[in-house]
């Protein structure tokens, strides 16, 4: 354990976070702070994905047709498109009313991302993106002409593939979407899976030709697993989650879709219809990526707030103490423990607290009892199922209400970050679980932090 300076043991937020409470933390000075010089990588993300467009819509026949809740935001898009649903969500918005015995003003909607084709999160963005750009750079390497999607399904490039590896440490939701990737381009692929992993998660990463190698530890030490077998290795590409710029600008992407969603909803997004976004956060890539996207694209008329479970509180910590990946949650006591196994991170990212820290309007602590009956009222108003990870944010709002006065207007859009994978089984046992805990969601006492 680091031991703590002495300023920080007496923040009363940080001891807050350590006593294991419901927390959060309003940055109340919307930042002026100035954008990270990263937009063209942004920009070069965005058209990536649109020169593959073709390779994902002849590979992947489910992405061959733009489905019909994109087909109004997107009317030139050809299929094989990565994108999901933005949807209002009144019902889930009356349901929370009467379990808080209060109304949030301003309406709830929801970014399907737990619906992203082929791999069902939020990691279908950052994780193709790597891969796709890494492919691009074999491509051109052996002289094949990296722009033509044509190049990935021809036997050349295949057989140039097969030669190279891509490694990665993974909670689960990242090695899917890379493993799943990697395959079906002709790469080879390792994924390091940390405790916390689900194990279909592992079966189906084997069943697509993946090896997979299974750590007894937490992430932090299956990314450290991952880095060390592919620092020596020859043709063999690390995809680092704790410090990835490719990652990063896949995920910001999502922005500019968001944008043109609003826009084809008739939804104006400005100073008086502010955005509030809420995103669950493990490592920080996801969010931080979106977060640099959404503010490069709204301004200031967007704010995002981080949402972590209780016990692994990583990224709020990371920015609260400026520490960033030089303190983990265990260094206050916390486990980094929990059920939303896609946030089962103890320790933040080097790159997004550093980097996107000053453009983060807000952070949320949130106990896993919390986060297991957000599926149930998803369930139950909704009819839409997700892992348990992506409901982090739903509750905010009701608990901020007051406290943020300004922000309980306009728009809250909670990110649903993954969920479309999960078998029948398990999806089935996470709701019932939830629709067990959904009466007891509104008597969770937080504490707010408004500065
Ligand atoms: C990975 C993940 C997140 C958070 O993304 P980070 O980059 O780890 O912060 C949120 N929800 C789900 C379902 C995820 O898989």
């Amino acid at each position: 354990m680091t031991e703590l300076p002495d300023d920080l043991k007496t923040d009363e937020i940080i001891r807050s976070l350590a006593s294991d409470r419901s927390t959060t933390w309003l940055r109340s000075t919307p930042t002026e702070a100035a954008l990270p010089d990263l937009g063209a990588v942004m920009d070069s993300a965005a058209a990536r994905f649109d020169r593959f467009a073709p390779w994902f819509a002849t590979t992947f026949p489910e992405t061959s047709t733009v489905p019909a809740e994109l087909a109004e935001a997107f009317p030139e898009a050809g299929g094989g498109m990565i994108e999901s649903p933005l949807v209002p969500a009144t019902a889930a918005q009356r349901r929370l009313d009467e379990l808080f015995g209060s109304e949030v003003t301003g309406q709830l909607w929801l970014k399907r991302d737990d619906s992203l084709p082929v791999s069902g999160s939020i990691k279908a963005r950052g994780g193709f993106h790597e891969v796709l750009e890494f492919a691009e750079a074999v491509a051109a390497d052996h002289g094949l002409d990296a722009f033509d999607p044509a190049t990935y399904s021809s036997p050349k490039f295949r057989e140039i593939a097969a030669n190279h590896r891509i490694v990665v440490g993974s909670t689960g939701n990242l090695g899917l979407s890379i493993g799943i990737l990697s395959a079906r381009l002709g790469f080879a692929a390792s994924v390091h899976m940390s405790a916390d992993a689900r194990e279909w998660k592992k079966t189906l990463l084997r069943d697509h030709g993946v090896d997979v190698i299974e750590h007894a530890g937490d992430f932090v030490e299956a990314v450290e697993a991952g880095r060390a077998s592919a620092e020596a290795a020859e043709n063999t590409h690390f995809v680092d989650d704790e410090d990835s710029v490719s990652l990063f600008a896949g995920y910001s992407v999502a922005a500019l879709r968001l944008e043109r969603q609003f826009a084809a909803a008739g939804v104006t997004i400005d100073e008086r219809n502010p955005l509030i976004v809420y995103l669950p956060c493990g490592i920080g890539g996801g969010p931080g990526g979106v977060t640099f996207g959404l503010r490069r694209v709204f301004g200031t008329a967007v704010r995002c707030v981080f949402v972590e479970p209780s016990q692994a509180p990583s990224m709020f910590l990371g920015v609260r103490t400026g520490l960033h990946s030089d303190i983990a949650v265990q260094d206050i006591g916390l486990s980094g423990a929990t059920a939303a196994d896609g946030l089962a991170v103890a320790r933040p990212s080097r790159f997004i607290g550093p980097t996107i820290g000053p453009l983060i309007s807000g952070f949320a602590t949130v106990p896993d009892e919390v986060i297991r009956a957000g599926v149930g009222i998803l369930h139950e108003t909704e009819g839409i199922d997700v892992e348990p990870s992506a409901t982090a944010g739903l509750t905010i709002p009701w608990r901020t209400g007051d406290a943020a006065a300004e922000s309980s207007s306009g728009i809250h859009l909670m990110w649903l970050t993954g969920g479309a994978m999960v078998p029948d089984d398990e999806r089935i046992a996470y709701v019932e679980e939830g629709r067990g805990l959904v009466e007891r969601i509104g008597s969770n006492a937080s504490a707010i932090f408004v500065d």
